[in-house]
């Protein structure tokens, strides 16, 4: 073969590639307004009958001198790849994507806004137990600077018969406690039947980890204009938690603080294992804010410290800490509570002393 030929020959690869390009990229045009058409029409981007029968007929057409086997397989990578489109796409049109909005969502409470300013604290007692431990915390908390308090009025513990929290005789306390001291309350709603009341207290509501997949509750805020504290549950992907926080802004409250507060391993050490890679990738994906509870997380407070860190390093825009007057007699979550000088101490090493 002369290399007059050769040349000729490799020519008209150089174009058949160009070609094969011009349409696989063609076809994957129509693949994104096929998933488009069928996310609209509430239809999954995945349709395997769809898939075989496409392979079938190619392999019906093909005449070599690729085997069977060869084809079907460059096919599948083809299909995967339009899959995998067609899925990114997705993500992106939510409106808790970084692609639909590329600005930082910013939640403004407290005197604070949340996802703009460095790390905010949101700190308090696990469950509130009166008047006087939730007094001597929201004083100290005011005179370190902290502006959101945070504390359990309704509490979705494991058994039935531990501690439920004092309901709305807690909401009232915090209502009265954090206004003399000027702070903005953090709580949870476990019900939607209590909303109403949590409602006239909360300045954020909180959606527990247990309650991440609970979308009617996740709606019913939704259609509020509160700011929504979202946990991610102990056993959710970040995909499943920016789902959920997508129901919440569905129903057009976009003003959702996601929450990183570990999840559930082989590990024993720790009550749950904190997903540090959780905090870029939520600030990658979405434009919401994220803070991350380490006390819940780690389930114990002799490491708060170095988590508060590592979480502020990877991006958090804040931090939620349980904070007690006295975590020996607490009763919830007494193990992982800082006292107060455990939480000055812990502030001190973040290099947050507050104006105190
Ligand atoms: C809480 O913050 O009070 C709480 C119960 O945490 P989680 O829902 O993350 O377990
Ligand atoms: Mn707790």
């Amino acid at each position: 073969m002369s290399d007059e030929s050769l040349e000729q020959l490799r020519a008209e690869i150089d174009s058949l590639n160009l070609e094969l390009l011009h349409l696989l990229n063609r076809r994957a045009e129509l693949a994104l307004q096929i998933g488009q058409r069928k996310a609209e029409l509430g239809l999954a981007a995945f349709d395997p009958t769809r898939e075989s029968a496409m392979l079938e007929q190619i392999l019906e057409n093909n005449r070599g001198p690729f085997p069977d086997a060869a084809i079907q397989s460059l096919f599948k990578e083809v299909f995967k790849a339009s899959l995998d489109l067609m899925n990114k796409r997705h993500r992106q049109s939510l409106l808790v994507s970084r692609w639909c909005r590329r600005d930082n969502t910013v939640v403004e409470v407290g005197g604070v806004r949340l996802g703009a300013d460095l790390g905010v604290l949101i700190a308090g007692p696990c469950s509130v137990e009166g008047v006087e431990q939730l007094e001597e915390v929201a004083a100290h908390l005011a005179r370190r600077g902290v502006r959101l308090i945070r504390g359990g009025a309704f509490k979705p513990r494991t058994s039935p018969y531990s501690f439920q929290g004092l309901g709305q005789q807690a909401l009232t306390m915090l209502s009265q406690v954090a206004r003399r001291h000027g702070l903005a309350v953090v709580t949870e709603v476990l019900d939607p039947r209590d909303l109403e009341v949590v409602l006239e207290c909360a300045d954020v509501l909180q959606i527990g980890a247990r309650n991440m997949f609970n979308y009617p509750l996740l709606q019913e805020v939704g259609r509020t204009r509160t700011p929504i504290l979202l946990k991610r549950s102990f056993q959710a992907t970040l995909e499943e938690l920016l789902l959920s926080a997508e129901h919440v802004m569905s129903q057009g409250n976009d003003q959702v603080i996601l929450c990183e507060r570990g999840i559930r391993t082989f590990e024993r050490w720790t009550r749950s294992t904190l997903d540090i890679s959780a905090v870029p990738l939520l600030k990658q994906e979405s434009h919401l804010p994220v803070v991350v509870d380490v006390s819940h997380a780690a389930g114990r407070r002799d490491i708060l410290a170095p988590l508060a860190r590592a979480a502020l390093a990877a991006g958090a825009d804040g931090l939620m800490l349980e904070v007690h007057s006295n975590p020996a007699v607490a009763l919830s979550d007494g193990e992982q509570q800082l006292d107060l000088p455990g939480f000055d101490r812990l502030l001190e090493s973040l290099g947050l002393p507050g104006p105190g």
